[in-house]
């Protein structure tokens, strides 16, 4: 029986994280202890210095009772800007049938990112985008429901022809053509059974980002602030001591990831380069020297200053160098990740100015444009190594890179997926990691379903956590 979309609702779901420093680039400290002037010094050279991990919270029903759950990652403040965009697309979605909807998805998702007048405020990026990335998310969530599948298995279970009808082709076809996709998807159907046997026995390799942003106390921090800012270098014997302590966290986190079987690790950098360099080797020393260590700069540099700064850390053998400039500088790229759409993807790989790409669940058209950026980056021989962390992003994104390798890539060479270990007990279906490996997910769906419990005690601002911080905040 047809499923009717009858009703989309979207929330405003955030985790104080700035509370916490989870997430903050390299530069930030515990910012809430800071002098005012020192915290306008951090605001003007960081990028994303106090962030609330949020996402707008889709949900959709149909009138057969069932449910599908989408979301899209922000980072707080502006969630409110992407709850109205969704509202705005959910005239589009409402009173469709799932049927009608995949049965013709390339067409769906062109009437979603291409209304004659929404478009003005894309297409295709900025706010307009992550609003799509949620209502789709929450579409894809609901088929999987409906077939009984995980949906990486939903999308290893399709053939080539039902794959690349999801694929909207527009503007890339300069790249990749709707042939070329449907022979790499045809060549790959090989040794597919073995592939997902051996996903499902050994799980897709991981990498760790969260041993190099520690969760300390305040205190110590303010050592960091000391390094990093320059200001407040009066209580020396304090600062021997707090040193010797963050030495030690960094230590006993590098030991911890170690022993739980981690061997793929990314620190932040792009701070102060004296830091970057102590930090650096102490973790080189630490994981010895077959290890991979992978820095993300979080889109701090100029080109010319990222190539100086690089230089003084290749002695410690990155990998990669994660965002080392604006995300929109196709050129000065060495390599990037968060690419705001497949044209971007595209014009990035024909300049040869990515090694590695990095696709993001939430911030690409949902699984519809990451199935058109992971066949261009096999057609072009590019590994991906997929962005996650925040808050849902490891749950959505490992369905897609197990799709990769299953049904796509067939290589696992210098690939990895991102693993940041907090806020998964949200999710009804959390991430499970195994010995550094993502498992497959075996519950039908997307993991985008929160507990009903965190939606509603997170929301902004009337939910229980918000309304306690914001009644104690300082006018
Ligand atoms: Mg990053």
């Amino acid at each position: 029986m047809p499923q009717k979309i009858v009703k989309l609702t979207v929330k405003d779901v955030r985790f104080p994280t700035s509370l916490g420093q989870h997430g903050s680039d390299a530069m930030v400290s515990y910012y809430r202890t800071m002098p005012t002037r020192t915290l306008a010094f951090l605001r003007m050279y960081c990028t994303h210095t106090d962030p609330d991990y949020s996402v707008a919270y889709v949900v959709i029903e149909t009138d057969g009772g069932m449910k599908g759950y989408g979301l899209t990652f922000t980072v707080g403040r502006g969630t409110e800007v992407v709850v109205c965009a969704v509202k705005a697309l959910s005239g589009f979605v409402v009173g469709k049938t799932l049927e009608e909807i995949v049965g013709d998805f390339r067409g769906f998702y062109r009437l979603l990112t291409s209304d004659g007048q929404m478009r003005w405020i894309g297409p295709e990026k900025g706010v307009i985008q992550l609003a799509t990335a949620a209502v789709l998310n929450a579409v894809w969530d609901l088929w999987a429901r409906a077939e009984g599948k995980p949906l990486w298995k939903l999308l290893v279970d399709m053939s080539p022809e039902q794959l690349v009808s999801c694929i909207d082709f527009r503007y890339i076809t300069d790249a990749l053509t709707e042939q070329e996709a449907l022979d790499l998807l045809r060549k790959a159907q090989t040794g597919k059974t073995e592939r997902e046997e051996q996903m499902l026995k050994e799980g897709y390799p991981a990498y760790t980002t969260s041993f190099s942003t520690p969760h300390l106390p305040p205190w110590l921090w303010s050592y960091t602030d000391t390094i990093l800012v320059g200001l407040w270098v009066k209580h020396m014997t304090i600062v021997f001591i707090q040193c010797l302590a963050l030495l030690c966290v960094h230590v006993k986190l590098c030991t911890d990831a170690l022993a739980s079987g981690w061997s793929r690790f990314k620190v932040k950098v792009g701070a102060e380069l004296e830091d970057d360099e102590r930090r650096c080797r102490l973790i080189r020393q630490m994981i010895g020297p077959d290890k991979t260590l992978m820095m993300d700069a979080n889109q701090r540099w100029d080109v010319g200053e990222a190539i100086s700064w690089v230089t003084s850390l290749a002695p410690f053998r990155p990998l990669w160098i994660e965002e080392p400039t604006s995300p929109d500088d196709i050129l000065g790229h060495a390599t990037i990740s968060k690419c705001h759409n497949r044209v971007m993807f595209k014009q990035f790989l024909q300049a040869s100015a990515l090694q590695f790409v990095q696709i993001d669940s939430c911030r690409l058209g949902s699984v519809n444009e990451n199935l058109s950026v992971l066949l261009m980056a096999h057609k072009f021989q590019v590994p991906v190594c997929p962005h996650a962390g925040g808050v849902g992003l490891c749950e959505l994104v490992q369905h897609l890179i197990l799709f990769d390798y299953i049904s796509v890539s067939a290589d696992l060479n210098n690939r990895m997926c991102e693993y940041v270990d907090h806020l998964h007990e949200h999710f009804t279906s959390p991430v499970v990691i195994r010995n550094a490996h993502y498992l497959p997910p075996k519950d039908p769906g997307y993991s985008c379903e929160m507990l009903e419990s965190s939606v509603e005690t997170h929301q902004f601002p009337g939910g229980v956590v918000w309304a306690n911080l914001l009644a104690k905040a300082p006018e």
